[in-house]
Parts: C-alpha cells; sequence; structure tokens
C-alpha cells in the first residue's frame, strides 16, 4: 500500500502547496516544437507498461494552469521495470532533436525503509519509425539516449516546509532517418513525476541581412555543423558582382558568418532592409553608388526611380560621359584667327573659344576649300594637302597646311569642337579666313620612264609634276656614271616631258634625277633611276648618236648663266650689301656645272640713273581714277597718309592706304618719295607690306599700299596690352622674322627695323613696312644724330652700326631683338625714359634689357642671342624663323617657370632684381645674391666698396679664386646690373 500511497502524498502537496520552480526559460525563437506535453490539457494516453507502472495525473504548473503529467514511486519493491512511451512524434525536416524533461525525483533518503529498492535515476530511450506502430511495447527495439538523474530534490526548508524544485534535462538525439520516433521512460524503482516533455528541434528562421532574404533554415544534423544557405535579394536590389550574398545557420539556430550582399538596383537606395526609388530631381546611376544624387547641372528628370537625368534642350551628354557630370554644349567659335603664309604653306593660330561649352576636351578641326577666283566657288582641299601637327583633333591652337597649290585662294574654316560637338544639331560655329598663296617651287618630277636605251643613248619621258606650281619653264635632267669615283653630274635641260641624253659610255649603269624648273625656282629632284646603257657591238663602230647640238645647247646655258651671274655680280658689286641666295636645292653631295639663281635680288634703285625708270620698272602705274581716297589716317614725312579703296578693272575693289606727296615737293623730295615705291615693289611676301601701284602722271604723286587695319605695331600692342597669348606674340614675332629673312635673303638691309614700321592688318598678320634709303632714317623721330655723322634710332641699333655705320643684316638682327622686347613688352619703350647717350653707354658696358614680364626665358634668351656684341655670333633671321617656329610647335617651350621674368617696375629695377644702389656694403651685396660664401675673397683682395665692385671684371671675379663658372657668371651678371643702375641713377658711368 505504501507504494502506492507514498507518492500520491508527495505529488498532491507538491502540486497544492508548494510550486515548481521552473528553472526552463520561455520557448525559444529559434525552436520549433514537434511535441508539448505541457500544451496538451486532455489526457496524454501514452502507453505505460506494466500498468500499475506510470500513471497520468492531472496537476497545475507554476501558473497553474492544468497540465498532465506521469508519476512513478514503486520505491518499497524491487526489481522494477515500469515503461511509458510517448505516442508517434513526426519529426519534419528536423535532424536533430531535442528532448527536455522537467521532471521531480525524490531523494531516497527521505523515504523511510526503502533501503535497497529506492532508486535515484529513470534511462530515456527512443525508437525510430516510419509510421505508428500500433501500442504494443518491445524493450529490444528500442536504443537507449541516457540515464537522467535529477540534479535537484526535496529539500527540508527553514520552516521545515518541503521545497521541491524542478529539474530540467535535454537530451539530443539524431541524425534520425526514419519520418518519426518514439520516446520511452524506463523506471527502475525511483520516486520520479515527469512533469512535461517537450520535443523540439532548432531551426535558424528566416530573416533579412544586407538586402538578401535567408529563408527559415532547419539546422544541421552535427552539432559543430553549419548549414550554408544563399540569401535572395530583396526586390529592387542585385547581387553585388562576385559577392553573393550566403549566411551559415548554426547546430544552435543562430545565422553566422555572413559573406557577400546584395545592393539597391540604379535607381534605388537603401532604406532600412529595403530598396527605395529615388525621388524627382534625384538620380542613382549604378547599383555601386550608396545615395541616389541630385541631378547635375543642364539635367533633370521627372520620374521616381531614375538611373540618370535627362539633359535640358540644347545640353547634351558625351557617350563616354558618366551620367554624374552636367550636360555640356557644344564650344562657341574660336576666336582671334590669324595666319601666316609662306609661298604654299599656311599656319593658322588662333585663341581659345570664349565658350567651351562646359567641357575640358576641347580640340580643333580645320576644314580647308580651294576657291575660284570669281564667281567664288570653293570645293574641299583632297588629299594632297599636308596638316601638320593634323587637320582634326588638334589640342594646340595652331595647324600648319602644307602642299597648297601656288597662286590660289583658299578659305580655312577653324571649328572648336567638344565631346558632344556631333550630338548637336545646332549651327557649327567656325572662325575663318581666305588667303591666297604665294608662290612656289614645282613638286617632285616622279614618274620618269625609259623609253629608249641605246649603247650611247637614253630616251627618258616624264609626268609633269603634280604640282608644277606655275608654269614649268624647262626641265633639268642630272645625270652621272653610277660607278665613278668623282660623281661628276652632268645636266641637260628640256623644254619637253621627254628627253634623249647623248655621249653616254656603252655598257655603263648611269643615274638620272629629273626636276622642274619654273618662275618660282627648281623643284626638289625625283627619285634617282638607274639606267644601263647597251653594250657596243663592234669596237669599229663610231657612234652616229654623239650629238654635238646637245653639247653646244649645254655650253651655251652656261655661258648665258655665268652672263647673269656676272651682271648681278657687278650690281651687287656696286652696293656692297646685296648677296644672292644660295641655290634652293639641299643636296650637299652634288655639285652642279651651272646654277640658276634660286632668288630675287634687291637691287637699289639709286644705282639707276633716272630714278623714274627705276619707279616703273619695280612699281605698276595706276590710274588715279581708279582710287577713291576715303580719310587722313596718318601723317608720312613727305605728306599725308589715307585710307581708300583701289578698283582695278576686271577686280575686286580692295582697302589700301595711300601715301601722298605734299604740293610743292622738290625733285629730290618726289625722287626720295617714289624711292620707298621703287624698293617696295621689288619684294613679294606674306610679311612684307605690298605695293599695289603709284601714280606719278598726276598730282597728288600716291604710293598705293595694301590697307594694314591695325596700323603699327607699337601703337597696337600698347591699345591692347596685356591681351594675347605668348603663342599669338610668338606667331607675330615668327611674322616679321620671316619678313626678315626675305628681305635679308635678296639682300636688302632695313636699317631702321622697330615694332613702329611694322604694320598689322586685321588677322593680325605683322608686316615689315617702311622702306626707304636716306630717308629711312630722317623720318624716323627716333632716329638723333651720332657722332659718327648722321640720324640713327640708338635704341634699336646695334652698336657697330652707331659707332661707325656698320649696317648689315646682322644690325638688323640686332633691331629684330629689340623688336621682339617691344612685341613681349605690349609697345613698352626700350631703355624707358633712358637718355640715349647712357643707352649707347650701357649696352657698350654689356648691360642689356631684361625680360619683360611673363616673357618665356627661351624668348629672351633669343633676345640677348640678337644682341651679341660680335654681330658673327647674332643668329641669321633663317635661324631665328627655325626656333620660332620650334616654340610655336612646343608650346611647353614658351612656359614661363614662374617667378623668373616680371616687368620692370621702374627702368632697370625689375622686380626680380635687387636694388644694387640700396646696398650699403659688399657684404650685404654679396648676401642678397647668396654669394656671401665669397665675401672673405673680396675682403683679401681690397674690394671693400661697391663702387670698386661695380668696376670688375670677369677677370677680376676670377682673381679672387672664384672657379664655379656658374657662381662667376652670377656675380658677374649682378655686377653689370649694378653698373646699369647706377649709371641710370646718378647719370654716370663707372669707368672699367
Ligand atoms: P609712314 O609714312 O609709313 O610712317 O606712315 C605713317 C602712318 O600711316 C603709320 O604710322 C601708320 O599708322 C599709317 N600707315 C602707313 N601705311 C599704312 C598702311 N599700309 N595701312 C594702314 N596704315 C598705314
Amino acid at each position: 500500500m505504501l507504494s502506492r500511497s507514498l507518492p500520491c502524498l508527495w505529488i498532491t502537496f507538491c502540486l497544492h502547496v508548494c510550486c515548481f520552480v521552473d528553472s526552463g526559460k520561455a520557448q525559444n525563437a529559434k525552436e520549433v516544437i514537434l511535441m508539448d506535453s505541457k500544451a496538451q490539457q486532455t489526457e496524454l494516453e501514452w502507453i505505460s507498461y506494466p500498468p500499475n507502472g506510470w500513471e497520468e495525473i492531472s496537476g497545475l504548473d507554476e501558473n497553474y494552469t492544468p497540465i498532465r503529467t506521469y508519476q512513478v514511486c514503486q520505491v518499497m519493491e524491487p526489481n522494477q521495470n515500469n515503461w511509458l512511451r510517448t505516442n508517434w512524434i513526426e519529426k519534419g525536416n528536423a535532424q536533430r532533436i531535442f528532448v527536455e524533461l522537467k521532471f521531480t525525483l525524490r531523494d531516497c533518503n527521505s523515504l523511510p525503509g526503502v533501503v535497497g529498492t529506492c532508486k535515484e535515476t529513470f534511462n530515456l530511450y527512443y525508437q525510430e519509425t516510419d509510421s505508428e506502430v500500433g501500442r504494443s511495447l518491445r524493450e529490444n527495439q528500442y536504443v537507449k539516449i541516457d540515464t537522467i538523474a535529477a540534479d535537484e530534490s526535496f529539500t527540508q526548508g527553514d520552516l521545515g516546509e518541503r521545497k521541491m524544485k524542478l529539474n530540467t534535462e535535454v537530451r539530443i538525439i539524431g541524425p534520425l532517418s526514419r519520418r518519426g520516433f518514439y520516446l520511452a521512460f524506463q523506471d527502475v524503482g525511483a520516486c520520479i513525476a515527469l512533469v512535461s516533455v517537450k520535443v523540439y528541434y532548432k531551426k535558424c528562421w528566416s530573416i533579412i541581412e544586407n538586402l538578401a532574404t535567408f529563408p527559415d533554415t532547419v539546422t544541421g544534423s552535427e552539432f559543430s555543423s553549419l548549414v550554408e544557405v544563399e540569401g535572395m535579394c530583396v526586390s529592387d536590389a542585385e547581387e553585388e558582382a562576385d559577392n553573393s550574398p550566403k549566411m551559415h545557420c548554426s547546430a544552435e539556430g543562430e545565422w553566422l558568418v555572413p559573406i557577400g550582399k546584395c545592393i539597391c538596383k540604379a535607381g534605388f537606395h537603401q532604406k532600412g532592409d529595403a530598396c527605395e526609388p529615388c525621388g524627382r530631381g534625384f538620380y542613382k546611376s549604378s547599383s555601386q553608388d550608396l545615395q541616389c544624387s541630385r541631378c547635375p547641372a543642364h539635367s533633370f528628370n521627372d520620374r521616381e526611380g531614375s538611373w540618370r537625368c535627362d539633359c535640358e534642350d540644347g545640353y547634351y551628354r558625351a557617350l563616354s560621359d558618366p551620367p554624374s557630370v552636367a550636360c555640356t554644349r557644344p564650344p562657341s567659335a574660336p576666336q582671334n584667327l590669324v595666319y601666316n603664309i609662306n609661298q604654299t604653306t599656311v599656319s593658322l593660330e588662333w585663341s581659345p573659344p570664349a565658350d567651351t561649352g562646359g567641357r575640358n576636351d576641347v580640340t580643333y578641326r580645320v576644314i580647308c576649300r580651294r576657291c575660284s577666283w570669281e564667281p567664288e566657288e570653293c570645293v574641299p582641299c583632297g588629299p594632297n594637302v599636308g596638316y601638320s601637327p593634323a587637320q582634326s583633333g588638334l589640342v594646340d591652337t595652331y595647324v600648319t597646311i602644307m602642299d597648297l597649290l601656288a597662286h590660289a585662294n583658299y578659305t580655312f574654316e577653324v571649328e572648336a569642337v567638344n565631346g558632344v560637338s556631333d550630338l548637336s544639331r545646332t549651327q557649327r560655329l567656325f572662325a575663318a579666313v581666305s588667303i591666297a598663296t604665294g608662290q612656289a617651287a614645282p613638286s617632285q618630277v616622279s614618274e620618269v620612264i625609259k623609253e629608249k636605251v641605246q649603247q650611247r643613248s637614253i630616251q627618258l619621258s616624264w609626268q609633269e609634276p603634280h604640282q608644277p606650281n606655275g608654269v614649268i619653264k624647262e626641265y633639268e635632267i642630272k645625270y652621272y656614271e653610277k660607278d665613278q669615283k668623282d660623281r661628276i653630274y652632268s645636266t641637260v635641260t628640256s623644254k619637253s616631258t621627254s628627253a634623249t641624253v647623248n655621249n653616254l659610255k656603252p655598257s655603263t649603269a648611269y643615274v638620272f634625277q629629273i626636276r622642274a624648273f619654273t618662275e618660282a625656282g627648281y623643284g626638289t629632284y625625283g627619285p634617282r633611276l638607274e639606267i644601263t646603257t647597251k653594250e657596243e657591238a663592234t669596237a669599229a663602230i663610231v657612234s652616229s648618236e654623239q650629238n654635238p647640238v646637245i653639247i653646244i645647247a649645254v655650253v651655251a646655258v652656261a655661258g648665258t648663266i655665268i652672263l647673269v651671274f656676272m651682271v648681278f655680280g657687278f650690281i651687287i658689286g656696286r652696293r656692297h650689301c646685296g648677296y644672292s641666295k644660295a641655290d634652293q636645292e639641299g643636296d650637299e653631295e652634288l655639285y652642279f656645272q651651272f646654277k640658276f639663281p634660286g632668288t630675287k635680288t634687291y637691287i637699289d634703285p639709286e644705282t639707276y640713273e633716272d630714278p623714274n625708270r627705276a619707279v616703273h620698272q619695280f612699281a605698276k602705274e595706276l590710274d588715279a581714277s581708279c582710287i577713291k581716297i576715303e580719310r587722313v589716317i596718318g601723317a608720312g614725312e613727305f605728306g599725308e597718309v589715307c585710307s581708300g579703296r583701289l578698283k582695278l578693272p576686271g577686280k575686286r575693289d580692295v582697302s589700301v592706304a595711300i601715301k601722298t606727296l605734299k604740293v610743292g615737293y622738290t625733285e629730290k623730295q618726289r625722287r626720295d618719295f617714289l624711292c620707298e615705291a621703287s624698293i617696295m615693289g621689288q619684294f613679294d611676301h606674306p610679311n612684307v607690306v605690298h605695293l599695289e601701284g603709284v601714280v606719278t602722271r598726276g598730282k597728288p604723286v600716291m604710293i598705293v599700299i595694301e590697307y594694314m587695319e591695325n596700323g603699327s605695331l607699337d601703337a597696337f600692342l600698347r591699345k591692347h596690352d596685356g591681351q594675347f597669348t605668348v603663342i599669338q606674340l610668338v606667331g607675330m614675332l615668327r611674322g616679321i622674322a620671316a619678313g626678315m629673312r626675305y628681305l635679308s635673303d635678296m639682300g636688302y638691309v632695313h636699317r631702321d627695323l622697330a615694332a613702329r614700321n611694322i604694320l598689322v592688318n586685321s588677322n593680325l598678320v605683322c608686316k615689315v613696312s617702311d622702306f626707304g634709303l636716306s630717308r629711312v632714317i630722317d623720318d624716323d623721330p627716333e632716329a638723333v644724330y651720332t657722332t659718327t655723322g648722321g640720324k640713327i634710332p640708338v635704341r634699336w641699333t646695334a652698336p657697330e652700326a652707331i659707332q661707325y655705320r656698320k649696317f648689315t643684316s646682322a644690325s638688323d638682327v640686332w633691331s629684330y631683338g629689340i623688336v621682339m622686347w617691344e612685341v613681349m613688352s605690349y609697345g613698352e619703350r626700350p631703355y624707358w625714359d633712358m637718355s640715349n647717350q647712357d643707352v649707347i653707354k650701357a649696352i657698350e658696358e654689356g648691360y642689356r634689357l631684361p625680360a619683360p614680364m611673363d616673357c618665356p626665358p627661351g624668348l629672351h634668351q633669343l633676345m640677348l642671342d640678337c644682341w651679341q656684341k660680335d654681330r658673327a655670333e647674332r643668329p641669321k633671321f633663317d635661324q631665328i624663323v627655325g626656333i620660332l617656329d620650334k616654340m610655336i610647335r612646343n608650346p611647353n617651350t614658351l612656359k614661363t617657370p614662374v617667378g623668373t621674368c616680371t616687368r620692370p617696375i621702374s627702368p632697370l629695377l625689375d622686380q626680380s632684381t635687387p636694388d644694387f644702389t640700396a646696398f650699403r656694403s659688399v657684404g650685404e651685396w654679396l648676401e642678397a645674391i647668396k654669394m656671401e660664401r665669397y665675401r672673405d675673397n673680396f675682403t683679401a683682395a681690397g674690394y671693400s666698396s661697391l663702387e670698386s665692385v661695380a668696376r670688375m671684371s670677369i677677370e677680376d671675379v676670377m682673381s679672387l679664386g672664384i672657379t664655379l663658372v656658374g657662381h662667376q657668371k652670377k656675380i658677374m651678371s649682378s655686377i653689370q646690373t649694378m653698373r646699369a643702375q647706377m649709371l641710370h641713377l646718378h647719370g654716370t658711368g663707372v669707368q672699367v
């Protein structure tokens, strides 16, 4: 009886007097419950065997909720084996099953008289099946999970009440392979109350992490296993490239190790765990961007979720433009387009457009059209024209166009283009110039055919050069024996495109080259053609081909040419200033038996007995009725200078400047006045002012010259101070140098080259003007009388010309250096307000003008080279043109290193030059030029005052023991400046 009554006692006691202290937690969110005895309030109806073992009893839990429990307490009798089996539990997806048992177990010590039979443990089993197996219970089909012992049991409370703590034990089973299972509890003689049995498995619940959804995932079968799960991007999100989202579900039902992620698609941005569309006026171009951005300048959008914004009307986005950049538009036209013509080569230069359209990828393209004179109809120039550096895609603001036809009219359009120009349908904006090319030598004779090869003669024919550039007067055939050591050449000429060369040796290889000759000179030789004459049939045959006529012709031509040379030589000899230019053919290894003079030579009109003849030889007599005088634009030495129009019959009227001879002139004045026309009329160069003609048979006597809209260069530069780019200024200088090269090649010495004597047209083309003879200097207000007699524009004139009137092209080069300085300083007066006498002294002592403000060092160096004391050391105009061309081609060489070149604030005291007169001691001066290391050298040698230093020569400096050339130069240049300053400020020279 006890065995049955005893448990009832304590259980009743327990359930109604005391409460379980549940150490288990509330249901974990990661758990999926398969069975929970507590959740069932009706009978559990588990199988109990034998029937007097486990007993189902109703009770209340700690919350007084009714629960069903099983109890057993057969502690008094030995050999107990009481089984209790749950109902079938379907496992679903679970692989690892958790079994949580809550129970109380009575301490055997608390039960009197049960020693030996009372147990304090019970066993837990399971059986896997695919379905329910009925109510029979076979022990051997069960697998033991564990023996369960109590952690807590009844204890005596302080007040004598019995406290009982609820045990919670969890056991894990798995992996399971069948669809379900049963649990079984084996009691072997303990006093147990099984308060609840809960069976569950764990799961990682669906979550959104990194914008990816991970589904509910059942944990793996092993304790340590992680289940890898692929995430699915939330809507409007996409997987990051090569970084698809993954997470790992741990055995504990926790998500671990997130890898990869999703990102919001273009047009969407992240808000919490979702992607939301960008608002109106915003865009997000790529999933990589985090945020939506406001539409860039000149773009808009009026819908949500945009990946880009649309451009406003007239604005575009280039294909390569990212959506983040502002919409842009084509640039405006290039500005200040200027040109230079050199025979059949045209150089164009311009300034960047005022509006780049908001882009920095502006390039330029040139469109070349050849136009007929009248009516003006233009056709594209075609592929025979060369462009340097290119026709389009030009980054720099200049281009050279070569191989144009001589004496042809061209129109060049320069268009600025940028990345959106091709997208725009608006009208093209460009700057244009119309240009007429000058004369040029013919192009190569390249297509030569051997027509007939004999023992002693070869007949050749050829095609006219592609660009004859004028009327071909004759061809020159040059030939030599290929194997002959001396390479003596012979030439024959032909007026047609074929020739027979006679007097050749049989069985001999000859090399032939042909060139064409026009008014403009010889073209370059075509390629070498090698031909071997036929073998001689018998030695006895005397050639009938030897043609004395050719020999006579050659000798006759030679004689004529020598005569021409003699005549020229005579004229040149009389003037002592002319020389003929070397032949333009540059094949140095050859020498010719005969030579044509390549360039015209200037003829001094004074050599004409009758000056009127000279005028009419070189200048066209115009009919006064063709000239319309419009207004007075200046005053010349002989009368007013007017502007007006010249309309020659059959030609378009052109703007002209008209120089008039004032009434009441003397015969000498008339001669001197017209002398300028006689000189100007001999010149034909784009950088030399062009004479239209003269009116001598009527009054007033007039000289009609092309009109130069911008007047003289010095005034023009002063008016536009600081407004040109260095390239433009160098372009002007290049033009002047090219004009001077032409004049010096013709043997003309200008003597009064100065910015005031350069005229500028509307395209900024500079042309040398003001030609005269004795009057050259007389009419120049800058000219002063020197001790050597005659008037000289001192500031522009080379020392040897001032001292002993040695005027040469080299003295023109000196003047050109001064013009360079005037141009780079925008018309500043050379040597500022120094007196002429001081200028002469300063130059004599080695002082040279400093670099004007912002003047590239290379240009100042060129000026200094032009101002070499020894005139043989000065560059020739040809070299100057070459140097300037190189600078124009490589604008980097024209960059001014910051702080190297500054415009003087007062004469000779420029910002970079210290004022030496302000130093109190030699020491202070040396410190200022960072040469203080030589202080002792100066003191030891007795140079104690600045005046004594100012007298030092380079030899003196070297004698101090200053051996470094750089330091010698630095000290010397500082001494020179000091000297010039002293000279300027005290008006006294320093005796050296
Ligand atoms: P000149 O007698 O050559 O010194 O000329 C006097 C002034 O007339 C010059 O300073 C110019 O301003 C102006 N002038 C002379 N020739 C021309 C021309 N071809 N075109 C425009 N202006 C000229």
